[in-house]
């Protein structure tokens, strides 16, 4: 028997420290909670993809009655892009979220894992990291890798 552990390495910073393109991304991710269909939950997710092809997608969770046809903001803008962009590798994706009082979120929100699942995908299919942007009002947390949210995923592991 052997003890292992992982690790998840992170970056925490401001809106202000992001990067010109980051900052890009991030205001895009904001901009899709405006088309969010959440009449249920009253929580409008954004997500914003970045693909090496220079392009931006961006998608919102879009709910419905019978709660599994639903679908979360960034499978909404994952397959949206891999439909339009079949040859083209995720290289960022950026996320946001407005609470049931209509305001951004105060601390970043994390992808369900559903979405990590499809995401790891994504990256998979990509042969290229995809960077996580996950937007608070006033913190951003960064990681540099599907990974970093599902060391575990559904696949062989050690
Ligand atoms: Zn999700």
């Amino acid at each position: 028997m052997e003890y292992k552990k992982t690790d998840i390495h992170f970056i925490q910073c401001s809106p202000e420290e992001l990067d010109e393109s980051d900052r890009k991304l991030v205001e895009l991710a904001r901009q899709a909670t405006y088309t969010a269909y959440a009449p249920y939950s009253h929580f409008c997710v954004g997500a914003a993809l970045l693909l090496d092809n220079g392009c931006h997608v961006c998608g919102s969770n879009q709910e419905n009655a019978a709660f599994g046809a639903g679908t979360c903001a960034e499978r909404t803008a994952l397959f949206y892009a891999h439909a339009q962009h079949p040859d083209a590798a995720v290289k960022a994706i950026a996320i946001a979220a407005r609470g049931t009082d209509g305001e951004f979120t105060q601390q970043p929100i994390a992808p369900c894992g559903v979405c990590r699942q499809a995401l790891l995908e994504a990256q998979k299919r990509g042969q290229s990291p995809i960077r996580l942007l996950l937007a608070g009002r006033t913190t951003i947390v960064m990681m540099s890798g599907v990974e970093c949210v599902l060391p575990f995923a559904f696949e062989e592991i050690v």
